[in-house]
């Protein structure tokens, strides 16, 4: 057996770091028992006749918390999911919404799917199937569980869901808000798509406002020039790329994908490689850069920031001592091991955890929830008002020196804000808060020497108060 296949099972690895934060607070075992466990999961096995042929597909709903409601986490289809992944998800739901100030409880969901075997037509069956099941039993509706997008689910799929919702709840006035990451023209917002990987960019500048705490990972000086690693080029680890090479100025020195890596020390340019995928469906053609067939290895490789944007266990007991990254930022969900995140931490290599570093998705999802049911986009209000304001200013100080002002400077003051723009100021100003609510607790307790353990104690420290507040039935 690897070193790896001795650890414990993901959800354990989730519970073992909670516990961690635990025992460092000192809470009532009942309270931290209750915070812990998995309110309620589901598994549904249902047909579907594909090609003249009847196939069962499995199916999970976890909610693991519901002290706040709706609960919220993304669906996820995959050919590996289990009950164990589903409750560890779950788990990181409830944590991640306490930590970025989302007043959600935690749920996550997984269909034992492999979607590329399947038509569009098959695929849209398949998901009104898998949703008609968690509707009827209770485990989706737009106040008591709301799914979103996670690996092998998008737009499309969300609009699938919603769509069938509404055919069984047609008086249901907020039947839209039964999901979220829909299509802007269903219902989505603006600005969800990129949110995770916005919210990785996000959470890393905030990182890099702190000198400490880039000193406490080895490095110095700004985000301009650093190099970064990332696993994954889906939704997360492309937008995730695309921000920080063209706005913060990081080199993306290997993009590492499930049928190997590509290579180039002086930086991948992120919209070339999107055009040759969506072109030519493959890497290894990519011109600019050196293909590398064991991506794998490439985890391995020398550089500032290391972001796992794929799956969970990628850093483990059997590959941790080869990591040579100085900042290692979780866009996924568990990539680090229980085992491993230990050894990282002795080697003095900083994590910025899961549960707050990929929160931007959750976060922008509560936006659209809130926008659902609130039936109004926003912005609608206070655009033009905001222009009319920026207006009289320009005018009131071209009056008053006798000066004009210039027309970018004209155009920048007299812009309102449109959805996109309040989106990501409420998604930053989100992930600057909660980076400093969890740097603040780590500095107030000796005992707290790592991100991690600081933002499950931030966390549960919420959590811990909503059960006391409001008792526990
Ligand atoms: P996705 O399906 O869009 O992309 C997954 C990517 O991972 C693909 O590029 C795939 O090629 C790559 N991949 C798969 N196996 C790999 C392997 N063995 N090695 C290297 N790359 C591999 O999924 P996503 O939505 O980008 O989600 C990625 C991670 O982020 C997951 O852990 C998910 O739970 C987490 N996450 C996603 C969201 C969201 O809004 N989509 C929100 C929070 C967290």
């Amino acid at each position: 057996m690897t070193k790896a296949g001795s650890e414990p099972s993901f959800r354990d690895g989730v519970n073992l770091m909670v516990d961690r934060a635990i025992s460092v607070m000192g809470l009532d075992t009942g309270v931290a028992n209750a915070i812990k466990s998995c309110n309620a999961v589901i598994q549904v096995q249902f047909p579907v006749k594909i090609r003249g042929k009847i196939e069962v597909f499995t199916g999970w709903r976890a909610t693991h918390s519901t002290h706040r409601l709706p609960s919220k986490g993304g669906i996820r289809y995959a050919p590996y999911a289990d009950q164990d992944e589903v409750e560890a998800l779950a788990a990181l739901m409830t944590y991640k919404c306490a930590i970025v100030n989302v007043p959600f409880g935690g749920s996550k969901g997984a269909l034992l799917i492999d979607p590329s075997q399947y038509d569009r037509e098959e695929m849209e069956m398949i998901t009104r199937r898998f949703s008609l099941e968690l509707i009827r039993k209770g485990f989706l509706s737009p106040s008591t569980n709301v799914p979103a997008p996670d690996v092998g689910t998008g737009q499309r799929e969300m609009a699938w869901i919603a769509d069938t919702y509404k055919q069984l709840h047609p008086d249901d006035i907020n039947y839209v808000a039964c999901v979220t990451g829909k299509p802007v023209h269903h219902g989505g917002i603006q600005g969800r798509v990129e949110a995770t990987g916005r919210g990785v960019q996000y959470a890393i500048q905030e990182f890099f406002r702190h000198p400490d705490d880039v000193k406490m990972a080895s490095m110095s000086g700004s985000l301009e020039g650093k190099t970064c690693v990332m696993q994954g080029f889906g939704n997360v680890g492309y937008h995730a790329a695309k921000f920080l090479s063209e706005e913060d100025g990081v080199k993306i020195t290997a993009i590492i994908k499930s049928h190997g890596a590509l290579v180039n020390d002086e930086g991948i340019n992120i919209e070339q490689l999107r055009q040759h995928i969506d072109e030519h469906h493959e890497i290894e053609t990519f011109p600019c850069a050196q293909f590398v067939e064991d991506g794998a290895v490439v985890l391995e490789k020398e550089c500032d920031i290391l972001i796992p944007a794929a799956l969970e266990n990628q850093i483990n007991l059997d590959n941790v001592d080869r990591i040579k990254a100085k900042l290692i930022v979780e866009a996924a969900n568990g990539p680090v091991s229980f085992g491993a995140d230990a050894i990282l931490k002795s080697k003095g290599i900083v994590v910025i955890p899961d549960a707050y570093a990929n929160a931007g998705g959750v976060t922008v999802s509560y936006f659209e929830w809130i926008r659902n049911i609130s039936h109004m986009r926003f912005g609608r209000m206070q655009r033009r008002h905001e222009e009319m304001r920026g207006l009289q200013v320009t005018k009131m100080f071209e009056e008053a020196t006798g000066n004009s002002v210039s027309t970018h400077l004209r155009n920048t003051i007299t812009r309102g804000a449109d959805e996109l723009d309040l989106v990501r100021s409420g998604l930053d100003d989100t992930m600057r808060t909660a980076y400093q609510e969890i740097r603040e607790t780590m500095l107030s307790d000796e005992n707290i020497t790592d991100l991690r353990t600081a933002a499950y104690v931030s966390s549960i420290k919420k959590i811990a108060r909503s059960y006391l507040d409001v008792g526990i039935l």
